[in-house]
């Protein structure tokens, strides 16, 4: 069900119409209720930016296991990623490292209070003191302490009891919103860690006036090696790819999988004619890399189009994105394994 990229603002507002109608058409073929939930999950089975999960999506409902049940747990799922994404973990965490620490200063200033008032009440009641002070104390301020003393120590152990759950909360929250932004299958960051990626590094750019390259790689006729070596040797082609491009990579470049078969490199601080070299090497090594493929005497040859695009000053990403997608199939058009800039366009 994976979607086309298309050229321009005009056939990016008719994709968006074509999936919707395409979802519609789809819930309709399957009898399903039009209601958010099918809607929701069908759309984002069409639109394919988390390859594993469309493709649950898909498996459910060609094995006909897609229930109301099943929806409203991938519903459930789907949603929780956005939610996980929309968790400000920078600032909560924040707010509970500084709650930690107001609680283990309250701690031991407590506890080092509790023990000097003790040895000067033990020093006060030695002393020569008249009958009328000692009854006073022992009658009053003495077991007065000692509630207060118990209570603080109550205080103490829910205090110890809840500093170690906002520790464990404060990983979870860490380890779900790095999840949401992860591809499963090759392990570098997905579309929505990408969107975010270039969400951040273009506000960098507008505080420093300076600018950013993208690049848009997308594996030729990779079909065809699905098709011919399977589907497995397919998924290991990705992980392999998602490898060379880590490797390929350094400092603050960022790699995404941001399709099935595409992969972005976002290239900070950098210049076009840069960008384009860095391109170019990457492409060449994967061109001239012949890969062994068990039980098959051919090696698997691959390659790769480019298409690299420089961000405008105040730009809307989706724009970059689209520049660096045409320049993509530019290099498509002329033959594949190449790499074409937007100047070319
Ligand atoms: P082109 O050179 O024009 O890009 O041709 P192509 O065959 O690469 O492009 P097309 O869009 O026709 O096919 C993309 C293929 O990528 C089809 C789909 O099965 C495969 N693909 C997408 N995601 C995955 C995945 O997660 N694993 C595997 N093994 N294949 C995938
Ligand atoms: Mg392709
Ligand atoms: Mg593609």
């Amino acid at each position: 069900m994976t979607k086309h990229k298309s050229f321009n603002i005009i056939d990016r507002y008719q994709e968006h119409n074509d999936v919707a109608a395409e979802t519609l058409k789809k819930l309709d073929g399957l009898k399903l209720q039009l209601n958010p939930i099918h809607y929701s999950i069908v759309y984002e089975c069409f639109i394919n930016i988390d390859p594993i999960f469309s493709k649950r999506i898909e498996d459910a409902l060609k094995t006909h296991t897609y229930d109301n049940q099943t929806a409203e747990s991938l519903y459930t799922e789907l949603i929780s990623q956005f939610i996980n994404l929309k968790i400000p973990t920078g600032e909560v965490n924040e707010l509970l490292s500084n709650l930690l620490l107001e609680l283990e200063t309250w701690n031991e200033s407590t506890q080092y209070k509790q023990a000097v008032i003790t040895e000067e009440v033990d020093f006060i009641v030695k002393q020569n003191l008249p009958d009328k002070i000692i009854k006073r104390l022992e009658a009053v301020v003495m077991p007065t302490l000692q509630e207060l003393f118990t209570d603080a120590d109550r205080l103490r152990k829910c205090v110890i009891d809840s500093t170690e759950e906002i520790k464990q909360l404060k990983e979870e929250l860490q380890q779900a919103n790095k999840l949401a932004k992860t591809d499963e299958l090759t392990g570098i960051p997905n579309r929505r860690g990408f969107n975010s990626f270039i969400e951040h590094v273009s506000k960098e750019a507008i505080v420093q006036t300076s600018s950013f390259a993208l690049i848009i790689f997308d594996l030729d006729f990779f079909k065809t090696i699905n098709d011919t070596y399977g589907h497995l040797i397919g998924d290991s082609t990705l992980r392999y790819i998602a490898k060379l491009l880590t490797s390929e990579t350094k400092g603050r470049d960022y790699i995404a999988r941001i399709g099935g078969e595409e992969f972005a490199v976002v290239l900070p601080n950098t210049h076009y004619s840069a960008a384009l070299k860095v391109a170019d090497n990457i492409r060449h090594e994967i061109s001239t890399k012949k890969l062994v493929v068990k039980n098959h005497t051919k090696p698997l040859q691959l390659s790769v189009s480019g298409g690299v695009a420089m961000y405008q000053m105040n730009e809307v990403l989706d724009t970059l994105v689209q520049r660096a997608d045409s320049a993509l199939y530019h290099a498509k058009n002329h033959g594949r394994n190449r790499i074409s800039g937007e100047e070319s366009l």
